[in-house]
């Protein structure tokens, strides 16, 4: 008799531990069996500012894999508005209830599971709200009811986004394609705390360059509706009148289910997986992307870090496990880039604070230099940061800001982070050269001889 796998959630991580089990064991094998709660599977939440934006004009543009792909071409028995509810794993089955269906319940069996359930946004008290206009876009659904609020007649004016992460900053600069005039309520001192602030500062002076009203360190304390429609929003700094609000104010791991069936959770309340993205201490249960936490390589301590590389990549190692084959995940060290606008960000390792939180003397170096040669048309400003090691020079984080061609030189730093190469290495790179793309020196070796200087 085939073997059953039951998949909790129906996107990056989960669809990619499927299909690889899939590519390994044909249907007479193995029956798989997915669960996603909404409309749609293996789609992309981080285009999501860009459909938003206008850059990409499609939804389906957004779905890689619809569901009668994976039903049809992989075999998968994809269950769309099906949200589980519960796991018994001692009879070794999943309760889950139709969404249209009248709430119709199924229970199935499994005898292998991947939990893929995601992360979830948080929600303060002043968050849940019943007002029309006020909007998360963790999902495709979030993204089209945004976009129906911002296509009415007439069209909203004034914007607050809440939250200058990477996703606050990415709507921001999506509502100022659409023409709005935005206000970014951020609490830190700077957006972009995923950022040392002397690195915030200048995100945040690209940011106002742009038009933008930036009100970082200042907290949301409520919202103000009238007819059921949001009208402002209340900060701590003052009010901003709003007809529409965009939270972007982080997610935490979507582990409810887990907790409820006694999967164990880390210290960052992710689920804990061994290296092969097994369930910690239980044997045929998976987990995969924004629900589990992660080892930093350069800190060694597990960490909460959801994004869609990862959740990629971790749903591919569970599916070769299950599959038969050998797989691990060798952990992460929090490389993100993001664009506003024209201003690029890249990060990778730790912070300071970070660094400092883990024990590590350090020392820090900041370049100026430019993204080609000086003489060069388009040369712009790039600010590079490294965080080095005391005493052996190992880098232990980095930090890009910039215009174009900024962002994506952290993957130069990102490999030399992975491989813990010291800023003396560093500096010694040969790294390419010609006028349009960097000046003789690349600001990563100028950085890197800046920092292996402070060592000295
Ligand atoms: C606006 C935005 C921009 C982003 N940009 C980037 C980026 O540029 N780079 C990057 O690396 N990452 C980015 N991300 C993050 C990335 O999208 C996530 O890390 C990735 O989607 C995680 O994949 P996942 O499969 O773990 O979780 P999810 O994509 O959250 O999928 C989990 C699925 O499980 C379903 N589900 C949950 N509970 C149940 C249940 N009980 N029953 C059935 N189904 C359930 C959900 O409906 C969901 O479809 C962005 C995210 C957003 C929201």
């Amino acid at each position: 008799m085939a073997d059953r796998l039951v998949v909790i959630g129906g996107d990056a991580a989960g669809m990619s531990a499927a299909s690889q089990a899939r590519r390994r064991r044909g249907p007479d094998e193995l029956e798989i069996v997915a669960f996603e709660r909404g409309h749609f599977t293996s789609y992309s939440a981080c285009g999501i500012p860009y459909w938003v934006g206008g850059q990409v004009s499609r939804i389906d543009d957004l779905i890689s894999r619809d569901p009668d792909t994976f039903r049809n071409e992989y075999r998968i028995d994809v269950r769309t508005r099906h949200e589980v509810t519960a796991i018994d794993l001692d009879r070794r089955e999943v309760v889950a209830r139709s969404l249209d269906d009248g709430g119709r319940e199924v229970r199935e069996p499994f005898d292998q599971l991947v939990y893929a359930a995601g992360a979830v946004p948080v929600t303060p008290a002043w968050a849940r709200t019943d007002a029309a206009g006020v909007f998360g876009v963790q999902t495709l659904d979030n993204g089209a009811a945004l976009l129906d609020w911002l296509t009415q007649d007439p069209p909203p004016r004034r914007a607050v986004v809440v939250g200058g992460g990477y996703i606050g900053v990415e709507m921001a600069e999506a509502l100022i394609q659409r023409g709005l005039t935005v206000t970014l309520v951020e609490r830190s001192p700077e957006p972009m705390s995923t950022v040392d602030p002397d690195m915030g500062v200048l995100v945040r002076e690209a940011l106002c360059a742009l038009g933008l009203d930036v009100r970082s360190g200042a907290s949301v304390t409520g919202l103000q509706s009238r007819d059921g429609r949001v009208v402002a929003v209340h900060t701590d700094a003052g009010t901003f009148p709003a007809d529409v609000v965009v939270l972007g104010i982080g997610v935490r791991p979507n582990t409810g289910l887990a907790a409820g069936a006694g999967l164990p959770l880390g210290p960052t309340g992710a689920i804990r997986v061994d290296l092969r993205m097994r369930v910690m201490g239980q044997d045929g249960i998976w987990a995969a992307g924004d629900c589990v936490e992660s080892v930093h390589r350069v800190s060694g301590q597990p960490v909460f870090v959801p994004l869609g590389t990862h959740a990629n990549k971790q749903g591919r190692v569970a599916g070769i496990n299950i599959g038969g084959g050998y797989a691990t995940f060798a952990g992460v060290v929090g490389t993100a880039v993001t664009r506003v606008c024209d201003l690029e960000v890249g990060r990778t390792g730790l912070r300071e604070r970070d660094a400092a939180a883990a024990g590590f003397e350090f020392v820090t170096a900041r370049v100026e230099s430019t993204n080609r040669a000086g003489y060069f048309p388009g040369a712009e400003r790039m600010t590079v940061k490294l965080i080095a090691e005391r005493h052996t020079g190992r880098l232990l984080g980095a930090q890009i800001v910039g215009r174009s061609e900024a962002a994506k030189r952290i993957d130069v730093l990102a490999v030399a982070l992975w491989n813990r190469m010291t800023v003396e290495e560093m500096a010694n790179l040969d790294l390419g050269y010609a006028p349009p793309y960097s000046p003789v020196w690349d600001p990563v070796l100028v950085a890197a001889r800046k920092a292996a200087a402070e060592l000295r």
